[in-house]
């Protein structure tokens, strides 16, 4: 019929798309023809037998193999679980680019456009419509919508890809997924990986049947450093420029590790072949990470660049990206990977309650996969520059599954709002430290989201259904008692949102100096929030943007944010006002909001310690992030971000009051369980202080009283 024979697997070329009754383009055929010559084509018909007789089906399959691409828009053609009152066909992804890519791709590949049958959904961005059949969206999103419908009934099948990530969202999905699938025996899961630890899906899934994908991979030859390279952004540079001026024509993948670093790399890189003869051919950095907006994310794809001269060598793309290039994307044409050794990785130390980013070794599957990528279109050379022994003896086999090294507050709130009381029996694959457990029901409870018996409260309840990490969520709703939640609500969409202010290479002192415009000597919240008030006094320009060295993607993002946020706020039921800006009063109102969110991230200057701070409770030694603009240093300041390098800097910090803080969170401030140190002292001062007051003031209402 028609709908099997727009499958790549069938004979036939279809010429009518059987989503919309349109012709097929051109473009449809010429990529049908490619489709056809992936690897899993070939195993398409058997996943569908499997599926009519198994819930639950594990795919492995070789990265590049054609999962993420095929098999979603596959089982909407063969209508698996959907034909039967118009069911979606979800598909999941770690991480926003590879959704966004993904759906581009698949659109593309479909013949429809982006948003209509085929769309995608990122937190704070959703581009799909009535008609959507197949939807990409981050597995957090699929997390989110099952706390609004618990048993997922919007959907027929879900795919979960890049399982062996086993990003937290992902895990916590499983078991979920789990639960949904013993009432609803209409639901189909496929479980899709690129690992080898398929057995460990199969078993967790009561021995669901596991489909193999080969992969088509040539030899790659793996080169290691012959000593241990200090400085790996260097020798990264120097690496691909080595290949460029000696090696065969071909593509190059360089994995670093964030944003800066990547622009950083590109920006020398394009320098340096500004110097190199033409007739070697162009080198043509491209970057890749999260916040790219998709329209460069998307150049990568695109082929290198032609010969510069006549009779010259080809140009050769470089393409400098994260971790995402791993498994998530595949691009074609690469013949040679540079792998530094390293990526961000979330850490959480329960112990401080400290989640950080950290430029971390991989794991030895991860060299693996990466060097993989070299040999996806002919042979290849992968140059690792770390030494043979380093590899085999320093990488860990496998990276530890995010759940087991992250703070697990959004967690643990999302699952009681779903009911899940026992979190001790939930059937997670690896379940988390105890002690993380713990840390996790504790922040939840100083927040007043659940009650001394682990329950929802109305906070919390109302907590949830802000898409927000639980202390944002928690200052919001506060914002809102306090009477200035419409410009609390920009501060946490500023939060959410990169970071506005730009420092452009070469144009770091006007830069600077266009940021003190923002500043406020209270904190850098206030200026987030002048950078938005600025923004918006100029009716949402671009030119102010560009004049102000603030970054207009982040702006646009910012402001959607902020609108989503208060609508969610007002559907809740609670009023978005604010105080008139910088009248009496504004300021410390807004701080104070700050306060009944982060009251548990908190440092005091430490006077003893010539300057530094320490925070709250776990005595960190810690200093203010060189990028403040905190005129002076206040007593008592409160951060949104403990970032560890060779220092521990806190970032984002405002001042708050001593008073504020016994005010919002006595509980936390409980000087019984308060540990010695200076801050306990300065406490003690301010409860013996209010105690005093409190007695005067009594004492006026008692002689008021009784005259
Ligand atoms: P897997 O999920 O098994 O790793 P994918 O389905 O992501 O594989 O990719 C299969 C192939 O589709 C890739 O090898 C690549 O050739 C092609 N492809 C995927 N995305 C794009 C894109 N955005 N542009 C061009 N080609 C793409
Ligand atoms: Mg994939």
């Amino acid at each position: 019929d028609a709908a099997t024979s727009a499958a790549p697997s069938a004979k036939r070329v279809p010429t009518v798309n059987p989503l919309n009754g349109r012709p097929f383009s051109s473009t449809y055929h010429e990529l049908r023809e490619q489709r056809m010559k992936l690897p899993v084509s070939g195993f398409l018909d058997d996943l569908e037998k499997r599926l009519r007789t198994s819930q639950v089906v594990i795919v492995e399959g070789e990265t590049g193999s054609g999962k993420t691409t095929q098999i979603p828009q596959f089982l909407v053609h063969a209508g698996l679980g959907t034909e039967a009152g118009g069911k979606l066909v979800g598909c999941t992804q770690p991480r926003r680019v590879a959704a966004m890519s993904i759906a581009q791709r698949v659109a593309d590949e479909m013949d429809v456009k982006l948003g209509e049958e085929v769309g995608y959904t990122i937190r704070f961005e959703d581009v799909t419509s009535d008609s959507t059949v197949l939807k990409f969206m981050t597995d957090g999103m699929l997390l989110r919508e099952a706390m609004a419908d618990p048993e997922l009934e919007k959907y027929g099948v879900i795919v979960l890809d890049e399982a062996h990530e086993r990003t937290l969202s992902t895990d916590v999905l499983m078991g979920l997924l789990k639960e949904v699938l013993a009432r609803r025996s209409d639901l189909k899961v496929v479980v899709m990986s690129a690992t080898l630890d398929a057995g460990k899906f199969q078993d967790y899934f009561d021995g669901a049947p596991l489909l193999k994908v080969p992969g088509r991979t040539f030899p790659v030859e793996t080169y290691f450093a012959a000593q241990p390279e200090r400085d790996y952004l260097e020798a990264a540079l120097r690496t691909v420029v080595q290949i460029h001026q000696s090696e065969p024509e071909g593509d190059i993948l360089l994995f670093l590790t964030g944003e800066a670093e990547i622009e950083e790399a590109c920006f020398r890189l394009r320098h340096e072949a500004e110097s190199m003869p033409k007739e070697l051919g162009r080198l043509d950095p491209r970057p890749l990470y999260s916040s790219l907006p998709p329209k460069q994310q998307r150049k990568i794809f695109d082929p290198a660049p032609a010969a510069s001269v006549p009779g010259g060598k080809p140009g050769r793309k470089v393409v400098v990206s994260t971790n995402i290039a791993e498994t998530s994307l595949t691009i074609d044409g690469i013949v040679y990977v540079v792998d530094p050794g390293f990526s961000k990785q979330k850490v959480y130390n329960p112990r401080v309650r400290v989640e950080s980013l950290l430029v971390s070794p991989i794991s030895k599957a991860s060299a693996n996969q990466r060097s993989g990528r070299a040999g996806r279109t002919r042979p290849g050379k992968c140059f690792r520059l770390y030494t043979e022994k380093a590899f085999h003896e320093e990488l860990i086999e496998q990276t530890y599954p995010e759940i087991l090294r992250s703070n697990l507050s959004t967690v643990v709130l999302t699952l009681k709002q779903l009911g899940i009381d026992d979190l001790v029996h939930f059937d997670f694959m690896d379940p988390p430290a105890p002690e993380t457990m713990m840390r996790a029901l504790e922040l939840l409870n100083y927040l007043g989201a659940l009650d001394d018996e682990g329950h929802l409260t109305q906070v919390g309840e109302r907590m949830s259904k802000l898409p927000l990490e639980p202390q944002l969520a928690r200052m919001v709703l506060s914002s809102s008692e306090l009477g200035c939640a419409a410009d609390v609500i920009t501060i946490a969409a500023m939060l959410s949102a990169p970071t506005p202010f730009m420092r452009p290479k070469g144009q770091e002192t006007e830069a600077r100096e266009a940021k003190s415009h923002f500043s406020h000597p209270e904190g850098d919240h206030l200026a987030l929030l002048h950078a938005y008030q600025g923004y918006e006094e100029s009716g949402f320009s671009q030119d102010w943007c560009w004049e102000n060295f603030i970054d207009s993607r982040a702006m646009k993002q910012a402001t959607s944010i902020r609108s989503q946020l208060e609508n969610i706020v007002r559907r809740i039921g609670l009023s978005v006002t604010g105080m008139a800006p910088g009248s009496r009063g504004y300021y410390p109102l807004i701080r104070r909001a700050l306060t009944a969110g982060f009251f548990m991230q908190v440092a005091h200057l430490d006077r003893t310690l010539s300057g530094h701070y320490l925070t709250i409770k776990d005595n960190q030694v810690v200093q203010l992030h060189p990028s403040t603009c905190l005129a002076s240093k206040p007593q008592w300041v409160l951060f949104h971000e403990f970032v560890q390098t060779s220092k521990n800097f806190i970032r984002t910090c405002t001042a708050i009051d001593g008073d504020w803080l016994v005010d919002v969170a006595p509980h936390y401030y409980d000087l019984r369980s308060f540990p010695k140190c200076e801050a306990r002292r300065d406490l003690e001062i301010i409860y013996l202080r209010k105690a005093q007051e409190l007695k005067k003031g009594g004492g006026r209402a008692a002689a008021a009283a009784s005259s």
